[in-house]
């Protein structure tokens, strides 16, 4: 088959075979001769491969062409325009459409019937819908991650993979089915579907050798050798002395041996403050900076690369979140993404919660926005806008509440310090004892 330029792949009872070329009739001649190849092998195998079981696609940039007829054992082969291969579906022009339609209708029906299977009428906690998230809906979406990834750019991929996830981070931070999936991104710490598909393709490429150049540079991932290839111990060469550096340090070392005993190599930690390792990195440093050869091994650890390539994941959400017109409340408490992640670990999110830090919540301004209510004022002038803003850090109602919290902090409520309130674990607190009582009242006045 190599000498027809054909790319075979068999996994357990799936063939596929590939043929590219520039002419249509040349291609359906090499396909056909193959196709007949592979039957006689059949044959001569005892194998029948069902023909009218074998589907054909074509995947071209072409807008015109002849449809190839293709034949196996006398029986026609059909073209489609849809194969799936190995749990991906693949269509004819490469969108990746029906994929992604298929992933989240999979992952919808699994999600149902976990719910249906545990009974709970309820609604299931926080943490279990989390689990459910990372360690099945993820896995299934980011499956295959190289091959698709980069349709997940096209708008029309991102609406799919944003309704998906906007619901599970919405039921994880129990806010009001109304939250942005920015809010409810920041409020869950999940990374953005699309851009956490792209960092999986990319870790995929960098394990395999691809050079992931804007973020690791030319050099490559280390590879590990494989178990089988490598030596027994016992056949290990000793280390020889090639350089005449080494060949002193081996002298110094026998010296020292002579005049005072036993030498010893040991494994230390580096920078933990012994002073002879301290200088030994300073020398090394130096002896690395100063010298002129390249070299000898300049491929990095995988943690290297997955560290980098998250980095890189991180920046790309951080300037879509600063950018976006969703999500204003929730920017004021979290202008920064990384920091983010480190605060909201510290806190039980839950409804009330949900409410202060997303401004989706049972206010007036909101309520009248999704015509729940009247108008939008606060009862305390019957002019000003009933915002979470407004009842943090004006409404006079709270003032002597929001007196005691401020000088519990140490300073004022503003727009520009909710961040601080939030962010300090001393000032989350009386911020949090203020914010929810606050909000409690007000939620009860206008259900009223
Ligand atoms: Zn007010």
């Amino acid at each position: 088959m190599d000498s027809e330029e054909v790319y075979c792949q068999a996994f357990a009872d799936d063939v596929v075979l590939v043929f590219s070329g520039q002419k249509f009739p040349k291609i359906e001649e090499k396909a056909n001769r193959t196709l007949a190849l592979v039957h006689d092998w059949g044959v001569r195998n005892k194998l029948g491969f069902a023909a009218h079981k074998t589907n054909a696609i074509i995947i071209t940039r072409k807008l015109k062409y002849d449809t190839p007829q293709l034949h196996m054992g006398g029986t026609n082969i059909k073209i489609v325009d849809e194969i799936k291969l190995l749990g991906l579906i693949i269509d004819k022009k490469l969108t990746f459409h029906s994929h992604v339609v298929h992933i989240c209708r999979k992952v919808t029906n699994i999600y149902k019937h976990l719910v249906k299977t545990a009974k709970i009428s309820w609604g299931l906690s926080s943490e279990i819908i989390r689990t459910i998230y990372v360690s099945v809906v993820e896995p299934i979406v980011l499956y295959a991650a190289s091959v698709w990834a980069s349709a997940s750019q096209k708008i029309s991929i991102q609406k799919h993979l944003n309704t998906l996830q906007r619901g599970f981070a919405q039921k994880i931070c129990k806010a009001y089915r109304t939250v942005s999936l920015n809010s409810a991104l920041i409020l869950t710490g999940l990374l953005p579907l699309d851009i956490r598909l792209r960092e999986a393709a990319r870790l995929y490429e960098a394990k395999r050798g691809k050079p992931q150049e804007d973020i690791l540079g030319d050099r490559k991932v280390e590879v590990k050798e494989l178990f089988i290839e490598a030596d027994h111990p016992a056949k290990e060469e000793e280390i020889t002395f090639s350089t005449i550096e080494a060949a002193e340090i081996l002298t110094k070392i026998n010296e020292i041996r002579n005049n005072r005993g036993d030498v010893k190599l040991y494994w230390i930690k580096a920078h933990c403050g012994i002073l002879g390792n301290e200088r030994a990195d300073e020398l090394a440093k130096l002896a690395a900076e100063t010298s002129k050869q390249a070299p000898v091994y300049d491929c990095f650890p995988l943690s290297y690369a997955k560290r980098q390539l998250r980095d890189n994941t991180i920046n790309t959400w951080q300037e879509r979140y600063t950018k976006a017109e969703t999500g204003v409340v929730t920017r004021r408490f979290f202008p920064d993404v990384t920091e983010s992640y480190k605060t909201i670990e510290k806190i039980n999110v839950n409804n009330l919660i949900s409410q202060i830090l997303t401004g989706h919540g049972g206010f007036k301004a909101y309520l009248f926005r999704f015509k729940l209510a009247e108008s939008p004022y606060c009862s305390c002038d019957n002019q000003t806008s009933q915002t979470i803003e407004h009842i943090l850090i004006d409404c006079p109602k709270f003032q002597l509440a929001r007196l005691e919290c401020e000088l519990r902090m140490g300073f004022v409520l503003q727009e520009e310090t909710l961040n601080r309130a939030i962010n300090n674990n001393d000032s989350r607190t009386h911020f949090f004892k203020f914010a929810i009582s606050s909000v409690e009242k007000i939620v009860k006045e206008n259900k009223t």
